[in-house]
């Protein structure tokens, strides 16, 4: 059978319908709603905007969102066209008339002749045919279970407790230092494989109270604010006491400031690795529901990190993403069940862009093997690229979390490594880089 099934007519169904349905291949789209409903959306329209209304930055010279954008252009995808046709000013940004915009998604892919749509849930994997689910943050509970069946459920999570990315090349190393607590690890390279910022008495107690006055935000309606223990916000953490974090993911133990080896520092903020490129590391059990303005005020507050710029802040949501890097191949399909492909935010993508980008990609590749196409793999020196990768496979699937499309995802750019070039420059270069190779790639479909 030679028909394409998608689950779930969000930002990524739906992309990946309209980009199947115009390679020649038959598509039913099944969507829950309005039948079965979410705590978020509204409406029974595809591809609803179930909270802001933007698409962020439309800059495809200087930003990777923007590239992203430029991306799916190219790739005549149907999300962008939309968000085109429906824009409001909004200055660089991309922003639409929300209503507006999914009533004309859910318009041209109903228009289609090779396109059904079957409204319904999706309660169990099938055993045959070709699927891609996309089925978002809100994946509907019986299905998350079918998911967890097949996974095991510990590779799949219903909440994400973020905790924020800082790109390394912006940690002041005069002040921070490397080194795994008691030097654990087999390997020089394990040895020194975390970065630690020292704190005095002093700055440890101006931290605490920062964290205590900071701005946070509530939990939508419908979201448990129940919490594992495992996975606290740091400043609920500070809540429970003065001392808590010091004796939890602040503990100075088995560490020396390798700059000031006498002094043993009071509490130590600790940084992991990322991504394997070792362009971004993430504060180890820094999970928080502090706003993004009061998290970026309070952890440049952190000696070693005065000037740190994040690639994403932290956060705590409703979520359901499974751990991609040890299920998915580099197709986005199943390792276990090769004929079911993942798209979108419940394969640990984060956003509206990144979702319909992932979206496209998954139409584009099952629609590519039903019509027995013979695909290079997907450059990774393309924003898509890079998050097709981080996700299947660059990202350390151990501490998997959501990720936004960013120039840390990239593999440097020759000859502009180490900051000898300007930030412009880089990105400039980066994303010259990325326009021609995604346009290469897309030849393989003319
Ligand atoms: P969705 O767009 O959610 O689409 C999934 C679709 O699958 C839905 O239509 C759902 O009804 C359907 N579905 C689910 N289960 C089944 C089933 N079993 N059978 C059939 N259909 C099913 N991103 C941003 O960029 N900006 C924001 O401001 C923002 N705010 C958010 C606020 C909340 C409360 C939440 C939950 C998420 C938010 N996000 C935001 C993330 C955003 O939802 C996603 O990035 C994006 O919508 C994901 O696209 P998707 O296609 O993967 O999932």
């Amino acid at each position: 059978d030679k028909t394409l099934h998608i689950v779930g007519g969000g930002m990524a169904g739906s992309e990946a319908a309209w980009q199947a349905s115009h390679l020649g291949v038959d598509v039913v789209l099944h969507e829950m709603r309005p039948k079965v409903e979410t705590f978020a959306h509204q409406t029974g329209d595809f591809a609803e905007m179930v909270c802001s209304n933007s698409f962020r930055s439309d800059d495809d010279e200087q930003n990777a969102v923007g590239l992203l954008h430029w991306e799916m252009r190219q790739a005549d995808g149907l999300i962008m066209a939309t968000a085109d046709q429906h824009r409001l000013p909004a200055g660089g940004a991309l922003a639409v008339d929300r209503d507006a915009f999914s009533a004309a998604v859910t318009e041209k892919l109903r228009a289609r002749d090779n396109i059904r749509v079957e409204y319904g849930e999706i309660s169990d994997l099938p055993a045959d045919g070709n699927w891609i689910f996309a089925t978002g943050p809100l994946t509907s509970p019986a299905l998350g279970e079918a998911i967890a069946r097949e996974t095991g459920a510990e590779r799949l999570a219903f909440f994400d407790a973020i905790a924020p990315i800082v790109y390394a090349d912006t940690i002041n190393m005069d002040v921070a230092w490397a080194q795994s607590r008691y030097d654990k690890g087999e390997t020089e390279e394990e040895q020194k494989a975390y970065l630690n910022c020292p704190m005095t008495k002093d700055q440890y107690e101006a931290f605490i109270d920062a964290l205590l006055a900071a701005d946070k935000t509530e939990f939508h309606e419908g979201e448990t604010a129940t919490y594992f223990d495992g996975c606290l916000p740091i400043e609920v953490m500070a809540e429970r006491g003065r001392e808590t974090l010091r004796f939890g993911p602040m503990k100075p133990v088995g560490l020396t400031n390798a700059h000031d080896p006498e002094n043993k520092p009071y509490a130590v903020v600790q940084l992991r690795r990322d991504n394997a490129l070792g362009t971004l590391f993430n504060i180890v059990g820094f999970q928080t529901k502090m706003k993004y303005g009061a998290q970026a005020e309070v952890f440049k507050t952190i000696p070693g990190l005065e000037d740190a710029s994040f690639a994403r802040l932290g956060g705590i949501h409703r979520n359901t993403f499974m751990n991609s890097p040890t299920l998915l191949d580099n197709q986005m399909r199943l390792n276990s069940r090769r004929n079911l492909r993942f798209a979108g935010q419940v394969t640990g993508v984060e956003g509206y862009v990144e979702s319909a980008a992932m979206g496209l990609l998954a139409g584009r590749l099952a629609a590519a093997e039903i019509l027995g196409l013979d695909l290079p793999t997907v450059p990774q020196d393309t924003a898509m690229g890079a998050l097709i990768h981080h996700i299947t496979g660059g990202a350390e699937a151990k501490t998997f979390q959501p990720m936004n499309v960013n120039f840390g995802l990239f593999q440097p750019v020759d000859g502009l490594k180490g900051g000898r070039r300007g930030r412009k420059d880089r990105y400039k270069a980066y994303t010259d880089r990325a326009k021609t190779e995604w346009s290469d790639w897309l030849s393989n479909f003319a």
